[in-house]
């Protein structure tokens, strides 16, 4: 375990503010450098926005992927995927989407982008919904498997092995 020093409980505000980032900076868990700091949820979103908008990379390894915060509506019945690692296979996301199907799978809805592996007459592919942005749709699949392998592709999809 990580230890973290604690020596700035009483400082101002601006100072536990540039004590979190340079904190943060060091790839402290976010979850360790709040409970160090003590920080209350205005300077928790406060240094959640600093990191974002300064170091995007950074605050997707040590904080996640950026999600509504605001909502705080997790269901907690399905999985949220692993932050996708820099090692990841990159799927081929195509914007058609070859009909419907029966979902054998799904990630958590409360994430910005959500998952699903669906089966139709045997083949399975991973559809995927999303805010769209550049280069992004809304809607995308990867597909074209057979059942064991979709299922390992599933896996490493949730696993961030794959993405
Ligand atoms: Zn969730």
């Amino acid at each position: 375990m990580t230890t973290i020093p604690c020596n700035r409980l009483g400082a101002p505000l601006a100072e536990r503010h540039a004590e979190a980032v340079r904190q943060l900076l060091r790839f402290q868990p976010f979850d360790q450098v709040r409970q160090a700091l003590r920080l209350n949820r205005a300077e928790e979103r406060r240094a959640i926005e600093h990191m974002r908008a300064a170091y995007p990379w950074i605050a997707v390894i040590i904080i996640g992927p950026e999600e509504d915060e605001d909502l705080g509506l997790c269901p907690g019945l399905a999985p949220h995927p692993a932050v996708p690692l820099p090692s990841r296979t990159k799927l081929l996301w195509c914007a058609d989407s070859p009909g419907e199907g029966r979902v054998v799978a799904h990630t958590c809805m409360c994430q910005m982008t959500s998952y699903e592996l669906l089966s139709n007459g045997g083949l399975y592919r991973i559809r995927r919904d999303t805010l769209p942005r550049p280069g992004v749709p809304a809607v995308s699949c990867a597909s074209g498997w057979r059942r064991p392998e979709a299922g390992q592709w599933w896996q490493r999809l949730l696993l961030g092995h794959a993405r």
